[in-house]
């Protein structure tokens, strides 16, 4: 592949790869591995396979998540001598929930020039089945894998109003679900499994009946969960007011945290209850 005259350095492509299913790989995403000088992997045997499905012979460097500023100086320094380099993960797309992001954001710090292909991602192919009609959506990957620290990330979206795409592994998506439910009460989900394989499947429900199916099953394969917000009630706004007025006379509660309580325990927006009890506070 060659390099402009003006720019003597080489290019940094950003190479999505399939999520299952290898007939997911773009013409263009093939092209660039077979042109590229080096393909900076997650899992270099991982890449393998890819790459002898589709007789590519691209040399191939490790970069994975614990060398990531290692790896990454060595490869800008190869993409300053003039050579491009495709950045792969395991599966779907670099730099999301994956490694990337250190050699990408040290790529611009360095003026080597960017190409990211679109292609297959876990979070797109799962949002486009759910059919969920929100406009927006949150994504926060991964949650902690340890029980409080999850329970207190869940908590801190409950009073969401976009639905939430979350990512997680066989092996938890179980307590994922159980923590779910515990806290944020029985919402309307989807669940998206082994997308694009043999065992694909797209269960949408609401979270007590996907708790109870993961705890009874053996949840092979990788997870996408979308959870919607909680319902919104018709709430009067006498009724926010009496509560505003209640707790400011009855309670050493600040104003910020009244509108906490108030916004979580009625589903509606903290912001808007914030700025009626701003007016009523010292009434
Ligand atoms: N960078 C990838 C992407 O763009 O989708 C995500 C990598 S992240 C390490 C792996 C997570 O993505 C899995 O734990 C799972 O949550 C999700 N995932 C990947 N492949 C999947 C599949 N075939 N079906 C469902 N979820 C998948």
């Amino acid at each position: 592949m060659k390099t402009s005259d003006h720019c003597p350095h080489g290019i940094l492509y950003i190479v999505p790869t399939p999520i299952g299913n290898l007939e997911d790989i773009t013409f263009r995403a093939v092209r660039v591995l077979q042109e590229v000088d080096l393909i900076a992997a997650e899992d270099t045997r991982h890449t393998l396979k890819l790459l002898n499905h589709f007789d590519i012979q691209t040399p191939l460097i490790s970069y994975y998540k614990e060398k990531e500023a290692q790896r990454g100086a060595e490869i800008i320094a190869r993409l300053k001598t003039g050579q491009n380099v495709a950045l792969v993960s395991d599966a779907g797309t670099p730099a999301i929930s994956d490694p990337g992001s250190v050699l990408v954001g040290s790529a611009h710090e360095n003026n080597i020039k960017i190409v990211p292909l679109p292609g297959p991602s876990a979070l797109t192919t799962a949002l486009s089945a759910a059919g969920f009609c929100y406009t927006e959506f949150l994504f926060l990957g991964f949650l902690p894998s340890k029980k409080n620290q999850r329970r207190k990330s869940l908590n801190a979206f409950a009073s969401s109003e976009h639905p939430v795409v979350l990512y997680e592994s066989p092996h938890r998506i179980s307590a994922l679900l159980e923590d779910a439910f515990d806290i944020l009460g029985n919402r309307q989900a989807f669940w998206a499994r082994e997308l694009t394989k043999k065992f694909e499947e797209l269960q949408r429900t609401d979270l007590q009946t996907l708790f109870v199916k993961a705890a009874s099953g053996k949840n092979r394969g990788e997870s996408v969960l979308v959870i919607c917000p909680g319902p919104k009630e018709e709430i009067k706004a006498e009724t926010v007011e009496e509560l505003i007025a209640w707790y400011r006379d009855n309670t050493d509660l600040s104003l910020k945290d009244v509108s906490k309580r108030i916004s979580t325990d009625l589903g509606v927006s903290r912001s808007q209850v914030y700025q009626k009890a701003l007016t009523l506070w010292s009434k």
